[in-house]
């Protein structure tokens, strides 16, 4: 009796074990098929990061060239180019970033802006710079590479005075080019990886802008103005937010979107379809900090009528100041 007691015990237990043991079974998946699959995911997102990239550094060129003059001292000199190479991007997605753009362990320029003053000195997409001056570029490995671009190339770049470029183009060809840097101002843009809906200048120092933000945004038009928005923010040195600032960083950047040659009016439908997706933002009271959208899109067309009205009367686009 005691026995089979103790039997059944066991038989409850196994069947109790076997019910929350049992799982369902995903199928088997050979290595070579999730490899080919892990590379075609690696190769979108890296053609993704480079597009976004691109458009980034685009935007954020034409806005800093063209409103160079409202940064103060705060400006270095550029030759309108991206450059690109291994070190940049994480292990994973060097090889990506390789047969995709072509982009190696050399600093190659994988952004040129049309007319800038490394298109105007006849330098190409694809061309690597390995010396700039007297210092060349030597070991090309991953660390001596970002080191040599950053305590050399760039810094002598950043003093806007005339440089010479070691180039060594597609067909391995070596050539020497003079090149004149053009004023921008100094401050970075980055990118965050993030999906909340968001852009802010950093203690008047740099801009930054989540990936959130540019899947919103639906043109580049839109992109300068957010960006032109924080650059006013940084050229007028506001502290913290409150609503004049940022009525202050909406006029003056209107007049950075169109000065960088982009259309001021398309952001309208920007904050039509931000005020439809975060009602409470609509009203008059709107936040503390933040003026309500009903009166910022109203103050913004103004702005922008203001502006197309000195465009017809061929003045320069300087915001009025009291
Ligand atoms: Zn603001």
């Amino acid at each position: 009796m005691r026995q089979s007691i103790f039997l059944n015990f066991i038989a409850i237990c196994t069947l109790f074990l076997v019910s929350c043991v049992s799982r369902p079974q995903p199928p088997e998946i050979p290595i070579v098929i999730a490899s080919a699959t892990l590379n075609k995911l690696q190769d979108r997102a890296v053609e993704l990061q480079h597009q976004r990239q691109l458009q980034l550094t685009e935007v954020w060129h034409r806005l800093t060239q063209a409103n160079a003059s409202f940064c103060g001292g705060s400006v270095k000199g550029s030759l309108g180019i991206g450059l690109g190479y291994s070190a940049l991007y994480a292990k994973p997605f060097q090889k990506s970033y390789q047969h995709l753009f072509g982009v190696g362990v050399e600093p190659q320029i994988i952004y040129l802006h049309p007319n800038g003053p490394a298109d105007r000195a006849g330098l190409k997409k694809g061309d690597q710079i390995v010396g700039i001056n007297t210092s060349k570029l030597t070991m090309q490995t991953d660390k001596n590479v970002d080191a040599w671009v950053k305590s050399e190339l760039l810094p002598t770049i950043n003093k806007k005075k005339q440089v010479t470029l070691t180039v060594k183009n597609q067909r391995g060809e070596l050539s020497n080019v003079v090149v004149n840097p053009e004023p921008i101002c100094r401050h970075p843009i980055s990118l965050y990886t993030v999906n909340s809906i968001s852009a802010a200048e950093v203690d008047n120092l740099r801009v930054y802008i989540t990936t959130g933000m540019l899947r919103f945004l639906k043109n580049d038009d839109q992109l300068a103005w957010i960006l032109g928005h924080e650059l006013a923010h940084i050229s007028l040195r506001s502290k913290g937010s409150n609503k004049e600032s940022e009525h202050s960083a909406d006029y003056v950047g209107s007049y950075f979107t169109a000065r960088a040659g982009y259309d001021p009016d398309k952001i309208i439908d920007f904050w039509q379809r931000w005020a439809a997706e975060d009602p409470p933002t609509i009203a008059l009271e709107g936040y503390k900090t933040h003026p309500s959208i009903a009166v910022r899109i109203a103050k913004i067309k103004s702005t922008n009528q203001e502006i197309a009205k000195k465009r017809l009367q061929n003045k320069e686009l300087i915001p009025n100041l009291k």
